[in-house]
């Protein structure tokens, strides 16, 4: 997060609490103050104490709650109140960039997708800027109190000061102090995370690992790259680093990747090599449903699932090289499930089978007996990612702290 100074330890305590005690409201609510008690583990005048400054700054509510079979008073629950808090939540990925309204339970009020040159005169923190103060006068009718902005991208990031060192496909980036930049120029907290790890994030607390305290979710799209939570935490979440599988070397003599070594996974296996790898070996056979109709991705999957040869074969190679890093990954980590988030996905019937086949044969037996391989919820598009840095925030309590003192 870029913001101000770090807090003392009693106000760490104070942060960290009040962040727990949001969490099970949010979570459970409608939920007694009692039960708040029992759960956050605090005393009960520290619940009230916590849950009066919340109801002064209406970030919670009280409602009645009426215990099925009781017929004696009903208990005040208390609810989260996020209708009057907004964040701007934006997403840059290639060429494009996504701008939004959501407000604090993550529902989405409003959101643009706009194109986003790769090169240009101006430089892209000043581009994203003018963007953004023009979607803020475009829905300006809609939008509540401003509390954060978050931001998902793809690079290479350092996530506590808000600079972006080097991105893919915008190479004229280097350095971008894009967190202080923004900070400075709408006054609110800024959030930055890699798209993936955010992504990660979302389907932990609002998707597909909902509940897991372990799991592996990879992402093969244009990049190749994985986001690992364990023990209920997502890996370097704080650091600049993402778990770079994309950059293994799966072939010692394959295609020279922009990282700078030789026959990386991501040269094999990222959405536009699969392409490329389907148009020569359909330039080298005539036996394909794929003859006579434009390749993509979603043509390569479709005639994949109805069992054509060529397409079956290179979705089963990329879940292959896939899983023999996923084999590694399943020993190290030892999770409850493994996500595939990927436009490939349309192909699950076989990428997912190869993928577990080769986790079955290469990892301990034990481990890899319960891993479920499934889909993720959302995809990479939109801005639900950025959601969870929010989230994240609120239940921290870095976030929740600024919003109590106004
Ligand atoms: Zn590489």
């Amino acid at each position: 997060m870029v913001a101000d100074s770090q807090p003392g330890h009693i106000d760490q305590i104070k942060q960290t609490n009040a962040g727990a005690v949001y969490r099970l409201i949010d979570q459970l609510g409608p939920v007694s103050r009692i039960d708040l008690s029992r759960l956050a583990q605090l005393a009960p005048a520290s619940i009230t104490k916590i849950v009066r400054e919340m109801l002064e700054a209406h970030l919670v509510q009280e409602t009645e709650i009426q215990e099925p079979g009781s017929r004696g008073r009903p208990a005040v629950g208390l609810m989260v109140e996020t209708e009057a808090w907004h964040y701007l939540s934006l997403r840059i990925s290639r060429g494009e960039i996504y701008l939004a309204l959501r407000d604090l339970s993550s529902k989405l009020v409003v959101e643009d997708r706009l194109e986003l040159a790769l090169h240009a005169e101006q430089p892209l923190e000043q581009r994203i800027v003018a963007l953004i103060d023009q979607f803020f006068i475009h829905h300006q009718h809609k939008l509540e109190r401003l509390t954060s902005i978050a931001i998902t991208l793809p690079g290479i990031i350092d996530t506590e000061n808000g600079i972006v060192h080097r991105m893919p496909f915008y190479e004229d980036v280097k350095e971008m102090p894009l967190g202080e930049v923004l900070k400075n120029h709408t006054g609110v907290p800024v959030y930055i995370q890699h798209d993936i790890s955010a992504w990660t994030m979302a389907e932990a607390l609002f998707g597909a690992s909902r509940g897991a305290r372990d799991v592996i979710q990879v992402v093969i799209d244009h990049n190749v790259g994985a986001g690992v939570i364990t023990d209920g935490r997502l890996l370097h979440a704080g650091s600049s680093s993402l778990v770079e599988i994309g950059h293994t070397q799966v072939d010692p003599y394959g295609r020279r990747c922009y990282c700078g070594n030789h026959g990386c996974l991501e040269t094999i296996a990222s959405v536009d090599s699969v392409l490329e790898m389907a148009q020569v070996r359909l330039s080298q056979s005539m036996s394909s449903t794929l003859h006579g109709q434009p390749l993509t991705v979603e043509s390569l999957c479709k005639a994949a699932q109805q069992g054509d040869l060529l397409a079956k074969d290179i979705i089963t190679g990329v879940g292959t090289h896939i899983g023999r890093i996923l084999a590694i990954m399943v020993n190290l980590f030892n999770p409850q499930k493994i996500l595939i988030g990927s436009p490939l996905s349309q192909a699950a019937d076989v990428l997912f089978p190869a993928i577990a086949d080769c986790i079955r044969q290469q990892s301990l037996p034990a481990y890899s007996k319960h891993i479920a391989v499934e889909s993720t919820q959302f995809t990479n598009q939109g801005t639900m990612a950025g959601a969870a840095l929010v989230k994240d925030a609120m239940y921290n309590g870095s976030l929740l702290i600024r919003l109590l003192q106004g």
